[in-house]
């Protein structure tokens, strides 16, 4: 049905979420009668919810209105029956339907309270004591008002404490709603935002504020925040409550992992070998092993160029556009470099080469970048070159350096 088809997902997101939630579902209350003695309640106070509505709404209400839709049994709609009358020791409701049906539909499963009733209605079944909603039914005359008055005039009971919740939206394309056709389903976000982050998205918000959803570069900084132990961004009380039993923090930076995705080319033990190389204890694999399927799937779906690369197999061409002194300088750093060097030995080489030949910084990082990217940026460059195999490295500079004479 059209409500499996949404619920299902949504449970099986909470369970991915950690939230231990017990799910009960309204329409088998309904089934089971236990929402008939407040069908009753209601149908006896018609009179009184009416006015409640009408002082709260300032919309007048039909005389034909009822707290309770029967479901026609002869076309199977709600929206267009009438109640004509009820019994409350058979637990009927009467009904004429525009299709010319009528009958008597019982109060258990043969209908529901309209929302603005069946809300308070639930509050008082479930003694419900504490109800987060989103801001559209706080409004001024809203559903929470008026079913805050028909929870204490009408039930007998005090309406639940209110959380107000604002709004999800999706970055440049204002709040989530199904109507704008804006929306990332729970079960999607999970696919690029690990669930303990997306539970820290949402938790170091204060629930009255609004939270965009950006998935280019915003997305790689949550995660950044929520991984890198040493970042001062991070909200250590939102930490706290996102823990989800069983993991941990990767205590990686995420923007790192990214880059070494791409330097690993799918390859996890070296990944791995990278990760310790660059400082980062190695102390939990599978770990490791979900955030770079995270860093793998956020790539492809939604990382900007700039931030994507990969080491070319081929020269790229790209590499005849360099000046005469740029491609001097690759000559020249594959010359002098040495095996086992480290991201720093080799950052002070690069600029070393950079001043005997009076180029810019630029100029030489764009050089080392086009010799080995075809593009004109990339990760740090001594670090990146201490990643890659020695010997691809100083083939590749030899023949996409010249040595100054001429080539
Ligand atoms: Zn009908």
């Amino acid at each position: 049905s059209y409500a499996e088809h949404f619920l299902l997902p949504f449970i099986e997101a909470m369970r991915q979420l950690g939230i231990g939630a017990e799910v009960i579902r309204a329409d088998q209350l309904y089934k089971q009668g236990a929402f008939t003695e407040v069908i009753i309640t209601a149908l006896e106070h018609r009179d009184h919810i009416a006015a409640i509505l009408h002082e709260e709404t300032g919309k007048a209400v039909e005389p034909t209105w009822s707290p309770f839709q029967p479901l026609c049994q002869a076309c199977g709609r709600y929206t267009q029956t009438r109640v004509t009358g009820f019994s409350a020791t058979a637990k009927t409701v009467s009904y004429r339907c525009a299709c010319g049906g009528e009958g008597e539909a019982p109060m258990a499963g043969g209908g529901k309270l309209t929302w603005r009733v069946d809300w308070p209605a639930r509050w008082k079944i479930l003694g419900v004591t504490v109800e987060p909603f989103g801001k559209d039914h706080a409004s001024k005359g809203g559903s929470y008002d008026t079913g805050k008055r028909i929870a204490r005039e009408v039930f007998g009971i005090e309406p639940p404490y209110p959380i107000v919740y604002e709004w999800i939206s999706l970055q440049g394309q204002g709040d989530m709603s199904s109507s704008k056709g804006n929306v990332i389903s729970i079960n999607a976000m999970l696919e690029v935002v690990p669930p303990e982050v997306l539970r820290y998205f949402i938790l170091r918000t204060a629930p009255q504020k609004s939270i965009t959803f950006d998935p280019g570069l915003p997305l790689l900084r949550l995660i950044d925040e929520y991984d890198d132990l040493e970042s001062q961004e991070r909200n250590a009380r939102a930490i706290e409550l996102s823990v989800i039993q069983g993991i941990e923090p990767v205590g990686v930076p995420y923007r790192h992992m990214v880059t070494l995705v791409q330097i690993a080319q799918g390859d996890f033990s070296r990944l791995l070998t990278l990760l310790q190389r660059s400082g980062y204890p190695v102390t939990n694999e599978a770990a490791i092993r979900k955030r770079a399927e995270y860093a793998r799937r956020w790539l492809e779906r939604f990382a900007p160029e700039e931030m994507k690369f990969a080491v070319q197999a081929e020269l790229p061409p790209a590499v005849q556009e360099l000046t005469p002194e740029q491609r001097q300088f690759l000559h020249r750093l594959g010359e002098r470099l040495r095996p086992g060097m480290s991201g720093d030995e080799i950052h002070r080489l690069i600029y070393e080469i950079k001043d005997e030949l009076q180029l810019k910084p630029a100029q030489a990082f764009q050089a080392i970048y086009v010799a080995l990217l075809g593009k004109t940026r990339g990760p740090r460059a001594g670090w990146f070159l201490s990643t890659l195999d020695f010997a691809f490295l100083r083939q590749r500079l030899a023949e996409a350096g010249t040595d100054g004479e001429g080539g």
